[in-house]
């Protein structure tokens, strides 16, 4: 027996109807905010995300999926998607063909993490990420967009978190201090924490160990490292998301894990979601677009995961349960001929959802079946409904029962 591989999932089918909501929810609600979609393959040349993401970030130094191919070039399995829609702006010189863009993505990702709830080695995103507005309205849209998304599908305990990096200059100064300061307690701090007090001493913010926070506590935020452009940048930032009346926190040590980021960072947390809280994150990414080769381009953009979205999406009240139209029963050969024009008719013309039984049950059996399946009406046709012309419908939430002509069944489904 060969099994599917470890961090993975099988979305079987009775789930898959929950997806498939949640992404046409998805695509509605990003449609409507004027953003396009864009997919792009799910692997790329390795180089991309070494030079994005960076090589110091958990993502590139350990969680990647990355081979040779036959051609002995280096591929890996897309870790994210904002290099990929990047590359995609670049290579096709979009910038040339209109001063914004606004697009959104939706697909697997992988990363080589330790599964547990809500992580997993194949897991699903959507984002957006916009292209050539350096205003903080374009940060105040894309914060609420994630926020409200939320909202409108009912998902409690959220908290919106935003913080600033502020530019390379600000974020260099701070870095430096910071590390100074985490110097003091390098005896204390566990390996990882130690290692990357030298690689990459601001993940040393995200820490979730207990003695490690309390360190962090003290350490010096980067707030008071901005500059003024930074600080009337991120001010302006809130004051446009009260005026949408958006609440949030904000958390002077919401670094977020990626090197791109700059200015504007933010993340949705589901306190009900355990340790795996983050449902969303992103920010402002200035320098990217001019370091993949492309032209100095202002950039923004978040990513939200979709499996732990339904782990906090209260499904039975918000997903509509599946159900089907018509379970139509047939007894005999004759009738099971005489079903194949009425199924054609009532899927095609009428437009109706309709399961028929090929397993020539009983009559008992069937109407249990269309009752497990959640039928609305059932149609029965035996030998006798044939002789006559006609069909006898019974409506399962009520029992009733009709006797229907053939030439009446359109207006009776209508
Ligand atoms: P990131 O790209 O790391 O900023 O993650 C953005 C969002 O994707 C997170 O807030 C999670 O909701 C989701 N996510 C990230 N990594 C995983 C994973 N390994 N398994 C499931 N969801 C994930």
């Amino acid at each position: 027996m060969i099994n599917n591989i470890k961090g993975t999932k099988d979305i079987g089918f009775n789930e898959t109807y929950i997806w498939q909501f949640v992404e046409s929810f998805i695509h509605g609600y990003l449609k409507k905010h004027g953003y396009s979609e864009v997919r792009t393959p799910t692997f790329e040349n390795t180089d991309l995300f070494y030079r994005s993401i960076g090589e110091n970030t958990d993502i590139v130094s350990k969680e990647m999926y990355t081979w040779k191919d036959q051609g002995n070039n280096m591929l890996t399995l897309r870790p994210e998607l904002t290099a990929s829609i990047v590359r995609y702006y670049i290579q096709n010189k979009l910038n040339k063909t209109h001063p914004i863009h606004r697009f959104y993505y939706i697909g697997p990702l992988y990363r080589r993490e330790r599964p547990q709830k809500g992580r997993f080695r194949q897991f699903h995103q959507f984002g957006v990420e916009v292209f050539g507005s350096k205003h903080p309205e374009q940060d105040a849209e894309v914060i609420a967009l994630s926020y409200n998304f939320y909202k409108l599908l009912h998902i409690k305990n959220i908290v919106l978190k935003i913080n600033s990096i502020g530019s390379k200059d600000s974020r260099l100064n701070y870095i430096s201090s910071l590390k100074k300061y985490l110097e003091k307690y390098k005896n204390e701090l566990s390996d990882l924490s130690r290692k990357r007090l030298n690689t990459n001493p601001l993940r040393i913010l995200d820490t979730k160990i207990d003695f490690e926070i309390n360190i962090i506590k003290k350490a010096p935020k980067i707030i008071d490292y901005l500059s003024n452009d930074d600080k009337e940048y991120f001010n302006k930032t809130l004051e446009f998301l009260d005026a949408m009346n958006i609440s949030y926190e904000i958390d002077p040590y919401l670094v977020r894990g990626l090197d791109y980021y700059s200015q504007t960072v933010f993340e949705i947390q589901c306190d009900s979601l355990g340790s795996q809280n983050a449902l969303c994150g992103g920010g402002r990414y200035d320098y990217l677009v001019e370091e993949l080769g492309g032209k100095e381009t202002p950039a923004i953009g978040f990513a939200a995961g979709i499996e732990r979205l339904l782990l906090s999406l209260d499904i039975k009240k918000i997903v509509p349960e599946l159900s089907i139209d018509i379970y139509m029963i047939t007894i005999g050969e004759l009738a099971i001929k005489k079903s194949f024009t009425l199924l054609d008719y009532l899927r095609n013309t009428m437009n109706l959802t309709v399961i028929n039984d090929t397993l020539r049950r009983t009559l008992k059996s069937q109407i249990k079946d269309a009752n497990k399946m959640n039928a609305k009406h059932v149609i029965i046709l035996g030998e006798e409904e044939l002789n006559k012309n006609h069909i006898i419908v019974k409506n399962m939430e009520t029992g009733h029962q009709d006797i229907v002509n053939f030439t009446d069944i359109q207006n009776y489904f209508k």
